[in-house]
């Protein structure tokens, strides 16, 4: 049976050159990049050019901050919620996220909740960020202010820029980062031009394999380590690098930067094909993402069936989709598309398509086609 994968904002097929990165690392330059033989420095050299790319497709350089190679970006966002809080956690007292933030930023906030920080979140309805809301919620005693640039589930794309300015205007000291784990390399613009002084992004989701994050840090922020041990990462994040997952990290973003243009037209037009198969071939089918979300998700609901339902259908098909966010999938937690504005019983019937550069437009009139069979032979339940 072929395989259709439409799931790339769980995590994406790895590209040959990136695998290839990783393999000449493990086989060839496996030296410890801390030890000070040759075979170390070969390995040090690995990991700098490999941060100098990550930092390049940012849209920064090694003058503007730096690059903290992580386990993925959970561990990213983990840093800076906990980071701030100790930092600015005696001075300040309340944090403002998004009401739709991934659960490695929500469960964070849960976390210093529970610690007496104050928690306040921006309505994101229609996904939008209600900037009259934050523009009340960011005060003097806000430490920090997170909010991602690309939701997980409905592609909506946050003005990271306007809290910014808000930020400015109300909170001068205050951190602000953004959970850039769907962002990174699939806009148009650079990441640099959001203004933000923390920026996580994670390997797995741009064709790098899992195991490897990063988290920029603008120069002049304070951030305190985590890990303690022998000061790799600046000191920050203590423990011998993972080289390989971060050599291919590097090759990922440098083989985006390369084709970048031409990768963004392959997911746009990919979501428009697949709109135009869907309101051709199933007008049934209710499309939740807006056309200027980011190109690659759509998230659309299939009215009266059970999203985990036409799930299985389609798997059974080898066509790879997912209900909602991947990290959700396990809960029936609706809470992001329930403030987005859809009804629990359309969050229920919700799949989300997601795109990567090795889709093609056949494989979404298939989709269509498989959707449309599935709406015939289910059974309605919501
Ligand atoms: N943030 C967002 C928006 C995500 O979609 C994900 C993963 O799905 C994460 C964070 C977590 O990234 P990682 O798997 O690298 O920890």
């Amino acid at each position: 049976m072929s395989e259709i994968y439409f799931d790339n904002a769980a995590t994406t097929r790895v590209s040959d050159e990136a695998a290839r990165s990783a393999l000449d690392v493990m086989t060839s330059f496996y030296g410890n990049p801390s030890s000070a033989h040759a075979k170390g420095l070969e390995a040090e050299h690995i990991l700098k050019k490999a941060r100098v790319q990550v930092i390049s497709g940012l849209g920064y350089t090694t003058k503007d901050g730096n690059l903290l190679f992580t386990s993925c970006g959970t561990e990213a966002s983990n840093m800076v919620f906990f980071g701030a809080y100790e930092v600015l956690g005696k001075r300040k007292n309340n944090i403002v996220i998004s009401d739709s933030e991934h659960p490695s930023v929500e469960n964070c906030a849960r976390e210093l909740e529970r610690n007496g920080v104050e928690i306040r979140r921006i309505p994101t309805k229609g996904g939008k960020l209600d900037l009259d809301f934050a523009e009340k919620a960011i005060d003097a005693k806000t430490m920090l202010i997170s909010c991602m640039l690309v939701n997980n589930e409905t592609g909506a794309v946050y003005d990271i820029k306007a809290l910014d300015a808000i930020r400015k205007r109300n909170a001068n000291d205050a951190y602000l980062h953004t959970d850039a784990v769907q962002g990174f390399c699939k806009l148009p613009y650079s990441l640099s031009a959001l203004g933000t002084d923390l920026i996580s992004v994670s390997g797995h989701k741009i064709h790098a394999p899992k195991g490897v994050g990063g988290l920029f840090i603008k120069k002049g922020v304070r951030l305190p380590s985590r890990m303690f041990g022998g000061g790799q990462e600046a000191g920050l994040r203590s423990g011998t690098e993972n080289l390989a997952g971060i050599a291919a990290f590097g090759k990922a973003v440098d083989e985006y930067m390369n084709e970048k243009s031409e990768r963004l037209n392959t997911l746009k037009n990919l979501n428009t094909e697949l709109r135009k198969n869907l309101s051709e071939i199933c007008p049934y089918v209710l499309i939740n993402s807006q056309e200027d979300f980011a190109p690659h998700i759509l998230s659309i609901s299939v009215p009266g069936i059970r999203s985990e339902i036409m799930l299985r259908f389609l798997s059974e098909k080898g066509i790879y989709v997912s209900a909602g966010s991947a990290c959700s999938s396990k809960s029936a937690d609706n809470r992001v598309l329930s403030n987005f504005g859809l009804s629990d019983k359309t969050a229920d019937s919700t799949l989300r398509i997601s795109f990567s550069k090795y889709n093609t437009k056949e494989e979404t009139l298939i989709l269509a086609k498989a959707i449309n069979e599935g709406n015939s032979s289910l059974i309605h339940t919501v």
